[in-house]
């Protein structure tokens, strides 16, 4: 196999003959056998989705969760989405994957609701590829009419890339989906060039600020700033606030103090798999919190 590499590097030619010796050659294998068994996982519906908690930091409940892509692969073991989504993306195998998220999104909702449990609003993650379908919109009033689920329990959450290279293009779309009642976050907010003028003529509903700013926003005081000036921004411009990644207390006091509206992270949660819906403390007192309303 390394025969075969360097045979092909120096046949190659010598400009690209590292290309083919060291990271990258095995990146690239990598990504390879990621996309095959990526496939394969797909249609052996191996996937699973499972929900990270988003909480209220006023009042500390539970108001939403985030689905979120896991796939424990037979062969290559636990596969992070930070590394297969991008590989989904370029392959785009990501319409398909972005559809079986979708569509699991749809039966866990109705599921939980037959066992009895409150559900709070379930985020998806969605790609920028998935929102150019021309059939984005129609496969989802398809899904709302098929699984009857209540659009205000759902969520879409769209990074803040799409923004700067589909601005003009993904408009409409938005404003339809919005219109459903579906409300729409910008995620990993912060770390792309655009600015929160973008988000004045777009309906979005929710800022998430991306962990970056979070990690070391007690360390870092210019990380600080920013956190507390995007909070304030956003707030002007009616936007809620939601920021990822808290991991300890003394960063949610810090999102407290700036007035950070809603939080999530390893300091609340990880995300769950489905069947701790019923038992996990923050859904069951959110039920509770409802049954002593009633
Ligand atoms: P994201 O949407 O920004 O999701 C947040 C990521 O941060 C998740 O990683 C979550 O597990 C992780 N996280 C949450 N709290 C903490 C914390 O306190 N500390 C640290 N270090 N990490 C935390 P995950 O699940 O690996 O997902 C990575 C990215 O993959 C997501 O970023 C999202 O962009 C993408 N992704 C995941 N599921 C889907 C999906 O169903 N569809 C699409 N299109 N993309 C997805
Ligand atoms: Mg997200
Ligand atoms: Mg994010
Ligand atoms: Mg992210």
């Amino acid at each position: 196999n390394a025969d075969m590499a360097v045979y092909e590097a120096k046949t190659a030619g010598r400009a690209t003959y590292h290309f083919y010796d060291g990271e990258m050659g095995k990146r690239f294998a990598r990504n390879v056998r990621i996309e095959t068994r990526l496939r394969q996982a797909l249609q052996n519906d191996v996937l699973e989705l499972h929900f990270q908690p988003k909480v209220d930091l006023l009042s500390e409940r539970c108001v939403g969760m985030e689905a979120l892509l896991r796939w424990n692969d037979e062969e290559l073991g636990a596969v992070s989405p930070a590394e297969f989504v991008p590989i989904a993306e370029h392959t785009g195998i990501i319409l398909a994957l972005g559809d079986w998220v979708f569509e699991q999104a749809f039966r866990h909702i109705l599921e939980w609701q037959e066992q009895g449990v409150q559900v709070p609003p379930i985020a998806i993650n969605c790609s920028a590829a998935q929102l150019r379908r021309p059939d984005f919109l129609s496969k989802l009033l398809a899904l709302l009419d098929q699984y009857k689920v209540d659009p205000s329990l759902l969520e879409i959450e769209v990074t803040e890339s799409i923004l700067i290279k589909d601005a003009e293009g993904c408009a409409e779309l938005l404003r339809q989906i919005s219109r459903l009642g579906i409300k729409l976050a910008i995620d990993d907010f912060g770390t792309g060039y655009s600015s929160l003028s973008y988000l004045k003529d777009l309906p979005f509903d929710y800022v998430k600020i991306d962990q970056v700013f979070i990690r070391d926003i007690i360390e870092d005081k210019n990380h600080a700033i920013l956190t507390k000036a995007i909070i304030g921004l956003s707030h002007d411009l009616n936007l809620k606030v939601i920021a990822e990644g808290i991991t300890n207390i003394e960063q949610l006091i810090y999102l407290q103090e700036f007035g950070c509206d809603i939080g999530q992270g390893y300091f609340f949660s990880k995300a769950l798999g489905a069947n701790s819906m019923s038992s996990d403390p923050m859904i069951v007192a959110l039920n509770e919190q409802d049954d002593s309303i009633d």
